[in-house]
């Protein structure tokens, strides 16, 4: 898979991952569904060159099993992360934040009810 780059808004934030971006989802959760995510998951250990975690704020609600973080400076979020159904942890990216790609031209494979759980 090819290794793409991310950044949030302001820069502070940013990181690599290799991406399927044929495999991406959307979800309708109260917090998905407010921050418009379009996301491709990945172990989370398959991120590298994180730079700027220190810039991000955590949020967490409900069963704080997810980590919603953001960055502090310009408030985007590159990528959330949590314990997967296979107790790895998970990152799932947001595709908007990678940098050379048009969002809107993204396929996207899943909607996920996110609101009904
Ligand atoms: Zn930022």
């Amino acid at each position: 898979m090819p290794q793409h780059h991310l950044s949030c808004h302001c820069g502070a934030v940013q990181l690599d991952a290799e991406l399927d971006l044929t495999n991406l989802a959307v979800c309708n959760c109260s917090i998905c569904g407010r921050v418009g995510a379009i996301m491709a998951f990945v172990p989370a250990d398959q991120l590298t060159n994180i730079v700027g975690e220190d810039h991000q704020t955590d949020y967490q609600f409900a069963s704080k099993r997810i980590h919603h973080a953001f960055c502090r400076v310009c408030g985007v979020r590159t990528f959330a992360h949590g314990p997967g159904p296979d107790g790895r942890e998970w990152a799932m990216v947001n595709v908007r934040c990678v940098e050379g790609i048009d969002a809107n031209t993204l396929e996207i494979a899943r909607k996920f009810d996110g609101k009904s759980l």
